[in-house]
């Protein structure tokens, strides 16, 4: 395997394409395009609103991680924009996200609203589908095991539209999003992402359903949760638009450009945000199924989410190469050691034995 020598992205990946100067083709093409509208279109959105029957001006999906936690902080504190956050809790949300989320909101003092799905659906949900990606691995099936997580896009637009509030704010920056995965950043001013067409998305899960019955039995298990999940993919989903048209997403960092420093600086300093010191990254930290998309993707393609991110922030000139070698290293590291505790505090020790840490062994 080799990688590229600007970024970090290995030749084994389709769609690398590297050329003979070992360039990637991401890095030839600068994925991710990333311009931000200025601070005034943001203002001006919300000026645009008048009066307006809301409880709020805009509701703030905020899972305790830093960028919607700075998001919050800004849209009161600069903005000066009434605001609500709501705060999805799962059985793999990290106890100190949930403390950071309801110290930031006290503090600020925003009401805000706890959500989660009944009866340990989403950890029942995460498991099924990493069991049925275990006995047949593929990229459909470890996609699915995020499919309960994308039911916080209901729950948060449920709870803007019960309470009148016309923004559903959200915090995803577009230098996370992995050139490899369904759901890319195109960058476009109308269209930010592209995922998948839905048509070709159900034909991959028809096409799964059929060669592994532990994926079959998975979907029977959850057929709501599921095709639910799938539907709300994403914020600005069709299915979102029409069962909720009062409900407009709006996705913070396209307004206000994404300064990593400058939001730990702030909010550490502003909100008392905090994460344990045992953990050394700040990304993705807050919640434990993390762990296994990261084990999953570096499994079956031997590269993962952390190694596109570094990628996409080399390109983007927020660190060098070799402070991303650094960094992609000690995160290989975390996330061989995490798999076990995570398995444990799921209560799913027993899948330990089908797990092949050496996947992390790479060469950087
Ligand atoms: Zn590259």
């Amino acid at each position: 395997m080799r990688r590229c020598k600007r970024c970090l992205m290995p030749d084994s990946l389709p769609g690398s394409d590297f050329d003979s100067g070992g360039i990637c083709a991401w890095c030839r093409e600068g994925y991710p395009q990333y311009a931000t509208k200025d601070e005034k279109a943001l203002v001006n959105k919300f000026r645009g609103l008048g009066a307006h029957p809301g409880k709020a001006d805009c509701l703030v999906g905020l899972s305790g991680g830093k960028d919607s936690t700075y998001a919050l902080y800004r849209l009161v504190k600069h903005y000066h924009l009434k605001a609500e956050a709501f705060i999805y809790t799962h059985g793999g949300s990290r106890d100190f996200a949930l403390q950071n989320a309801i110290r930031s909101c006290e503090i600020l003092g925003v009401p805000y609203h706890i959500v989660s799905l009944p009866g340990g659906i989403h950890k029942k949900t995460f498991l099924n589908y990493f069991k049925a990606w275990l006995a047949h691995p593929d990229s459909t099936a470890a996609g699915m095991t995020c499919v309960a997580c994308k039911h916080l896009h209901i729950l948060g637009s449920q709870i803007a539209a019960s309470r009148k509030i016309p923004y559903v704010v959200w915090s995803s920056t577009p230098l996370e999003y992995s050139p490899f995965l369904a759901i890319k950043h195109k960058g476009d001013a109308k269209h930010q992402f592209k995922r998948e067409g839905m048509l070709r998305s159900s034909w991959q899960l028809a096409k799964k359903a059929f060669v592994s019955p532990v994926f079959t039995r998975a979907i029977l298990r959850h057929p709501q949760t599921s095709i639910l999940g799938c539907l709300a993919v994403f914020p600005n989903s069709s299915y979102l638009r029409f069962r909720y048209p009062a409900v407009h997403p709006l996705m913070f960092y396209s307004y206000e450009h994404w300064d990593p420093k400058l939001i730990l600086d702030t909010i550490t300093s502003e909100l008392e945000w905090q994460i344990p010191s045992e953990i050394k990254e700040d990304w993705h930290t807050d919640c434990v199924f993390n762990v296994f998309k990261e084990y999953m993707f570096q499994k079956m393609y031997g590269v993962s989410y952390t190694d596109a991110h570094l990628s996409n922030q080399i390109r983007h000139g927020y660190i060098s190469r070799a402070e991303a070698e650094q960094k992609l290293t000690e995160s290989k590291r975390f996330y061989a050691e995490s798999l076990l505790p995570a398995l444990e505090f799921l209560g799913a020790e027993e899948i330990m034995s089908q797990i092949d840490l050496s996947c992390f062994d790479v060469e950087i």
